[in-house]
């Protein structure tokens, strides 16, 4: 699989990830990390795992979850 946003700048990019909310392909250039909180249902309520999560997007959907 290749980069979609590569592709769409006429360039071909093998993937190096795959955008968790559209699915397509990424490379390393197109691909923004952000940690994400996890949260568990226990018997009184929701708690925060310590730990957050890894959560991979592309370009698109980045800018789009960025944007008010
Ligand atoms: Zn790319
Ligand atoms: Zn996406």
């Amino acid at each position: 699989m290749n980069c979609y946003d590569c592709l769409s700048e006429d360039r071909s990019t093998p993937a190096a990830a795959v955008c968790r909310r559209c699915g397509a392909g990424v490379c390393t250039g197109h691909t923004h990390t952000a940690p994400q909180t996890l949260r568990r249902s226990s018997g009184l309520g929701r708690t925060h795992l310590p730990r957050p999560a890894r959560r991979m997007t592309c370009t698109t959907c980045y800018k789009a979850e960025v944007q008010p």
